[in-house]
Formats: C-alpha cells, sequence, structure tokens
C-alpha cells in the first residue's frame, strides 16, 4: 500500500518529514528536529503521530523526540549504536534490519561518517531513500566521528540503489552545496542545469527535494570521486583510490566559503 510523504521546514535550515502508510493510519516524523513544526504537519494533514524513526543522535535530528513522546506515546526507533547518546529510543536497529510503519517497510542501512552510528531508510517499494545527513543534494554530511573511506562506502552502497530512488536529506544545504560543486566540477553540464534550477527554485521558496539519485550520481562531486576530474580537481595523481578523492573532497568543502 501507499505512502504519503509531507515535507516542511524545521528549525533554521533542517527539512522535516512525516511518512503516513494509508491503509493504517499510521505515521511517523523521520527525526525529530522542531515539535512546532512536527505538530504543524500533522494538523495540516489531520495525521496522528505513531513513530519516530530516528537516523542519529545530533540535537537538530532528536530535540523534539522526549516532547513528542510524552504527548502522543510514539514508538521511538534509532541506532542501536548511538542509543547510550539518545535517551527514549524504544526500538534498537542496525544495518540490515527491517523497520515497519503499518503495512510498509523500510530498510535501515548503516552510513558511519557524519556520526558513527548514523543510518538511512530506504524503502523499497516506493523507492524513497530517507539520507539525513549522510546525502545531501550536491552534497554530503561533515565526517565529525566516522573515517572517510567508510562514508565514501556508504555512499557506493547508496549508490547501487535503483536509479528513480528519491533522495529526502535532512537539510536545504543545496543552494551553497552547489557553489562548491561548481568548482571543483566545472566542466559538468547537468550539474551547470542542476545549479541554475536550484537557484530559482530557491528565489521562489520552493525546496529542491525530494530529488532522484540518478540526477545525484550526474551532478553530486561526493558521489562522483571515482570520476578523474574530480581526481583531477583536487590535484591527486593518477591511481588515486577514490576514497582519498572522496576525503580530498570533503575537506576542501569544510573550508569551502561560498
Ligand atoms: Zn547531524
Ligand atoms: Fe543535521
Amino acid at each position: 500500500m501507499a505512502l504519503l510523504i509531507d515535507l516542511f521546514a524545521a528549525r533554521k535550515d533542517n527539512i522535516g518529514y512525516l511518512v503516513h502508510d494509508v491503509a493504517t493510519g499510521k505515521t511517523a516524523a523521520i527525526d525529530a528536529p522542531d515539535f512546532d513544526a512536527i505538530e504543524q504537519a500533522l494538523a495540516r494533514r489531520g495525521w496522528a503521530l505513531s513513530d519516530i524513526f530516528i537516523t542519529h543522535h545530533h540535537t537538530d535530528h532528536v530535540e523534539a523526540l522526549q516532547p513528542l513522546k510524552r504527548k502522543y506515546g510514539v514508538t521511538v526507533t534509532g541506532p542501536r549504536a548511538e542509543a547510550d547518546k539518545i535517551p527514549g529510543l524504544d526500538v534498537l536497529v542496525a544495518g540490515g534490519d527491517g523497520v515497519t510503519l503499518g503495512e510498509s517497510d523500510f530498510y535501515v542501512i548503516d552510513t558511519p561518517g557524519h556520526t558513527l552510528g548514523h543510518l538511512v531508510y530506504y524503502d523499497p517499494t516506493g523507492r524513497r531513500l530517507f539520507s539525513a545527513d549522510t546525502l545531501f543534494s550536491l552534497g554530503v554530511g561533515r565526517i565529525f566521528e566516522g573515517k572517510p573511506e567508510d562514508m565514501w562506502a556508504a555512499l557506493v552502497l547508496i549508490r547501487s540503489l535503483p536509479d528513480d530512488t528519491l533522495i529526502f536529506c535532512g537539510h536545504e544545504y543545496t543552494l551553497d552545496n552547489a557553489a562548491f560543486a561548481s568548482t571543483v566540477d566545472p566542466d559538468n553540464v547537468a550539474l551547470k542545469m542542476r545549479a541554475t534550477e536550484v537557484k530559482r527554485m530557491r528565489a521562489a521558496g520552493q525546496f529542491t527535494v525530494p530529488v532522484s539519485l540518478a540526477l545525484e550520481k550526474a551532478t553530486n562531486p561526493f558521489l562522483r570521486a571515482d570520476q578523474p576530474a574530480l581526481r583531477e580537481a583536487m590535484a591527486l595523481p593518477p591511481g588515486t583510490g577514490p576514497a582519498e578523492v572522496f576525503a580530498a573532497l570533503r575537506a576542501a568543502k569544510d573550508v569551502f566559503k561560498p
């Protein structure tokens, strides 16, 4: 059966998501960034919150967890590897586990890097990936806890999902990401077109997500770290492995000023 998705602005630049299983009425928030924003989205849709799926322990993804739990008595699912950092988890999961919302199933993928226990939720029926702070449009999350090679391996796994998978990420960072991407992949025509589109969408107050995995594979420099153009942009010699190119790209982005 079908899932409906509601996406909304939360905090400064988080994107909040409600996922609604039509058959049963069960509704999950993907992360808990912002109590008021989630309440407003629920009211607007007339949905009742039953679950929260947490991706990682950062405050901007868990701050509303306890208030929502007190008010709705929801079931909270989250990363086993970060259970000690996230009070209130009821169901602990890791990569390879399934998560059920009514009649809909999600598949959990481990994506260490941004945090060590970061995980993402994939809906194989609707082909949707809730990628939080691992994969953004035209970018990836900052590496706070993991190793670049582990994050690269996780991205390679994500890259193997169907091309028509829709990416729902945790932040609206696409405009800034486009500025960096354009400096390291200046001859990429698909990127130029996407950057123009992103400018127009943001000027019109629109979100730039969801975006297809196919478009990200063509435009996101961090998913293209195994392309010679990106290795050359990082001034690394032929034969340099993609994980090393990825690490160099991430380090360059860390100090990039748009
Ligand atoms: Zn984060
Ligand atoms: Fe975040």
